[in-house]
């Protein structure tokens, strides 16, 4: 029996169903790849890119892809022509018609080196409504061997008549044991860990949620530095967030936060994470942190707040991320935060 994506680890299920319809070439022309920032969606995209086009897939001793023809190769490093990506940026609110349009009329060209022509559009939930329904075009009538991916974090937002057209796979999430497993497979940053201070990796995995992406980003020692000074901006913030602290350091938190669109992004999901667990350290006994490394850290950081008020900074900081998401002024965004929270009654 042929190795079937030997890069992508779990999913095997989805992993068989399409690893089977490419080798008998009843590949569907369009995936719509479902699963959280970190879940291996791109990953995916670029391995069924590849399985499509790979030299030796008709070999039956050789994995799928095998990763080392020149297709894979080229593939797998982003420098093959057929293989276009749209919309990999987190800063950008919405990917527009006129884009679509001219990856559309891309498709109808003829291939330059590739068996199979490969779109993937990631964030497709970004994709306006007219953009989708540009995109419904070629998903009625596909242009021969042109395959498109939409790549998305939920399908809520995608056009019920594109998912009835797209091969619907949902990247699902690894238990705390085999995200350790695989973990430790894959990154020899995570095996020093394993050996130098166990209980960093512990945090590590635990802080990942099941997400393989996101517990490579945290054991990785230079990410680790920008994510050290995340966790401390974010402790900052919280601490002038408790009842009974003077403004001017709410103001202070809030203004070192970053400029950044993808940046400031970032911070208020970390600090989203972190209110949950305050929220959850509030109400039960028994809870996974996500951001506190143990749940009685998230306890005893929760003492001075009530829990109506951690609903509502919760409640606050979701709607600074939302704006953001939405391209709202920044510098009004984090306005606005402070004085919510400044304004609050409980
Ligand atoms: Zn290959």
């Amino acid at each position: 029996m042929k190795q079937l994506f030997p890069r992508i680890l779990g999913n095997e299920q989805a992993k068989n169903r399409i690893g089977t319809a490419i080798l008998s070439a009843r590949a569907p022309h369009a995936f719509l790849i479902v699963g959280e920032d970190g879940s291996g969606k791109h990953t995916l995209a670029l391995n069924i890119a590849a399985a499509l086009n790979c030299e030796r897939r008709r070999d039956a001793h050789s994995p799928l892809p095998c990763s080392a023809c020149g297709s894979c190769q080229r593939i797998f490093s982003g420098g093959h022509v057929d293989v276009r990506v749209l919309g990999r940026s987190r800063d950008r609110a919405t990917i527009g018609v006129g884009e679509v349009k001219e990856l559309r009329e891309d498709m109808f060209l003829s291939s330059t080196e590739a068996d199979v022509k490969v779109y993937i559009i990631s964030d497709a939930e970004k994709l306006t409504t007219e953009a989708q329904n540009a995109l419904l075009i070629v998903l009625e009538e596909p242009p021969e061997n042109v395959v498109i991916m939409l790549l998305a974090t939920s399908a809520d937002s995608i056009l019920t008549t594109i998912k009835s057209r797209a091969q619907l796979v949902s990247l699902s999430r690894f238990s705390h044991g085999e995200l350790r497993e695989h973990l430790l497979k894959i990154s020899p940053e995570a095996r020093a860990l394993a050996v130098s201070n166990p209980s960093a990796l512990d945090a590590v995995i635990t802080a990942a949620d099941g997400r393989l992406g996101r517990a490579l980003e945290l054991s990785n020692p230079i990410l680790s530095a920008e994510e050290a000074e995340r966790r401390e901006l974010t402790l900052k913030f919280l601490s002038a967030t408790a009842p009974g602290v003077p403004y001017v350091r709410i103001s202070e938190a809030v203004s070192s936060l970053s400029t950044k669109r993808s940046e400031l992004l970032s911070m208020l999901e970390e600090i989203i994470q972190a209110l949950r667990d305050l929220t959850a350290a509030r109400k039960t006994r028994e809870f996974t942190t996500l951001f506190f490394p143990t749940p009685e850290e998230a306890r005893r950081f929760a003492e001075p707040f009530k829990h109506a008020r951690l609903i509502a900074i919760y409640e606050l900081v979701s709607r600074a991320h939302e704006d953001c998401t939405r391209n709202a002024n920044l510098t009004l965004t984090l306005t606005n935060l402070a004085s919510g929270i400044r304004l609050l009654k409980v």
